[in-house]
């Protein structure tokens, strides 16, 4: 998901709406209706843990995700670095397949914004 300066303005006016504020992205994860988080999909919380598993996001597939414009300069940036590592010569097939993975990643949530 997208958003603006409005609706992140909307966003923190609204307490019924639980977020964690992210430098990559805002999170909107409903601990009382936690369908739908990737980060929860096929893994084991902790005992008593009810918020999501942040080292398990996945910003580009979870519709929790929202990617304001200034959270969009850091994708664009990412997408520029994963690019420039991606054209170093001699790479070994298994490093260019990581990279490749980690760019289609970047590129699905700077598409998903920018359509929006
Ligand atoms: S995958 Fe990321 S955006 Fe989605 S609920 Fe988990 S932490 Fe939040």
């Amino acid at each position: 998901m997208g958003g603006d300066k409005r609706t992140e303005y909307t966003f923190l006016r609204k307490t019924r709406i639980s977020l964690r504020f992210g430098k990559l992205h805002h999170c909107t994860f409903d601990e009382n209706n936690p369908a739908g988080a990737r980060c929860l999909e096929q893994a084991t919380a902790p005992p008593g843990h009810r918020g999501p598993l942040i080292d398990r996001c996945q910003p580009s597939r979870c519709h929790n995700s929202v990617i304001t414009p200034d959270h969009l300069q850091l994708w664009r940036s990412e997408e520029h670095s994963l690019l420039k590592l991606l054209d170093t010569p001699k790479l070994p097939p298994c490093r260019r397949e990581q990279l490749g993975r980690q760019l289609n990643d970047v590129q699905d949530v700077i598409r998903k914004a920018d359509e929006l």
